[in-house]
């Protein structure tokens, strides 16, 4: 039974660095739980400090109920894969899966057993005595998969497995990955930048952002009910909406939330209304996911905002269109950062403030890589209204549209970025 429990684990390195901050979490003995965040938010600091690879500065680390914080690596059972999971150049696939079992000492012929059978579930069993450089990529991240995992670990490691590899190979191998872990009954804590590869893998993911725990949950959960403004821009491609609005109580209908020169009203009847009170006169954050808007016939009964379309991209399976609506929009990053600076960042990070938000403009507005550039017409701007359409409809730029609006799935945030209500459905 390994699970493992973060006690208000903090992480400051010489140099002054917070890396990790107050980390609180309960990996439950057998779960795959992700921790997501931006690059330099800290994930590999608080992963080798699982593995016992970087001393802990604060707070306590239990592995299966037992205080570890002092335990040598080599006395936690676990097993890590990095990024580029190095193999022995000059050992087969199987001389690579058996060094493991060799070193422990055991016996050779149920060790070749449990190789074979290693490669087998791994997709390897016809490459067992090729050399690593004769396979492709993804070939040698399952042959380092299997060296880590064949010595049946109580506790799994992986830092970002996946991230050297090709989109598909991505796609394929994180299904694979998923169900292999979750076969061994190994409890797995996973690390990625990449909110897709968290999303479909994870039971449980923690999202982390200068070092702190922002929000942690099913994915579903954190998709539907973000924690923090930050926490539904992570989570979220193609990009919520993120609306700035003032609330105000209205006594007849219920909270109007007033953007820019449009409005929507949260009704008495909706749970939600009550909260809002509180943030009369007040400025909040309104989160609408591209989904969350359809276009609707014009002056109909429902609640609705009006735009007017400037361009079109084409996804495949939808359209992407960008209205102009007037309504003055924020940016996840300026929310409720911790309030010491962190003094050296990564180098692969990105600061905080206009020059980010002008780097995630051009590296395409997520935290992951860029997508490759859909077919579009007309230009776009960072405050327009974002909405998704079925791949047959499309509306042309300079188009006035009118979108209904499904009010349950409004993502409401207080002027801090932090979740006002929960979401019903
Ligand atoms: P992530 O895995 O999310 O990209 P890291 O855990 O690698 O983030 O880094 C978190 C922060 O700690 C970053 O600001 C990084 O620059 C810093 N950091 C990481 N390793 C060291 C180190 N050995 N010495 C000083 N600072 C470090």
């Amino acid at each position: 039974m390994t699970d493992v429990v973060l006690d208000g684990v903090g992480k400051v390195y010489p140099g002054g660095v917070h890396a990790v901050r107050n980390v609180r979490l309960h990996i439950a003995d057998g779960e795959l739980f992700v921790l997501l965040g931006p690059s330099g938010c800290g994930k590999s600091t608080l992963l080798r400090m699982i593995a016992g690879l970087e001393e802990i500065t604060s707070g306590d680390l239990l592995l299966g109920g037992r205080i570890a914080n002092e335990l040598s690596p080599r006395d936690r059972n676990v097993a890590m894969v990095f990024q580029n999971g190095a193999l022995y150049p000059h050992r087969t696939v199987r001389g690579n899966l058996m060094f493991p079992l060799r070193v422990a000492g055991d016996d050779p012929a149920e060790a070749g057993e449990r190789v074979v059978e290693l490669a087998r579930l791994l997709g390897l069993a016809g490459l067992i005595d090729r050399l690593p450089r004769t396979l492709s990529g993804g070939q040698r991240q399952r042959v380092a998969m299997g060296r880590a995992l064949i010595r049946e670990p109580a506790l799994f490691l992986m830092d970002e497995p996946l991230s050297s590899l090709d989109a598909v190979l991505r796609t394929e191998l994180r299904v694979e990955i998923a169900s292999l872990v979750r076969s061994t009954g190994a409890t797995t804590v996973y690390v990625t930048h990449d909110q897709v590869e968290a999303m479909t893998m994870a039971d449980r993911i923690a999202v982390l952002r200068d070092g702190a725990v922002e929000d942690v949950g099913a994915p579903e959960r954190l998709y539907r009910d973000p924690a923090t403004v930050f926490v539904a821009a992570f989570l979220s491609s193609p990009p919520v909406n993120l609306l700035q609005a003032t609330a105000w109580s209205v006594q007849d209908a219920g909270m109007v939330l007033e953007l820019g020169p449009q409005r929507l009203t949260v009704p008495w009847q909706d749970p939600r209304a009550a909260a809002l009170i509180g943030h009369h006169g007040r400025p909040v954050v309104v989160g609408v996911r591209p989904d969350v808007l359809t276009l609707a016939p014009p002056g109909g009964p429902g609640p609705a905002l009006t735009g007017r379309v400037r361009a079109v991209e084409f996804h495949g399976d939808h359209w992407l269109a960008y209205a102009e609506a007037g309504i003055p929009t924020v940016d996840a990053n300026a929310f409720g950062r911790p309030p010491e600076p962190v003094a050296a960042r990564a180098a692969g990070s990105l600061p905080s403030g206009r020059l980010a938000a002008r780097l995630r403009d051009l590296l395409g507005r997520g935290a992951a890589e860029p997508e490759p550039a859909p077919e579009h017409e007309g230009e776009h701007r960072r405050s327009d209204l974002m909405f998704s359409l079925p791949a047959g409809t499309r509306p042309q730029p300079g188009e006035q549209v009118e979108l209904a609006v499904d009010l349950d799935r409004l993502l409401l945030f207080d002027a801090d970025g932090r979740r006002i209500a929960s979401n019903r459905r």
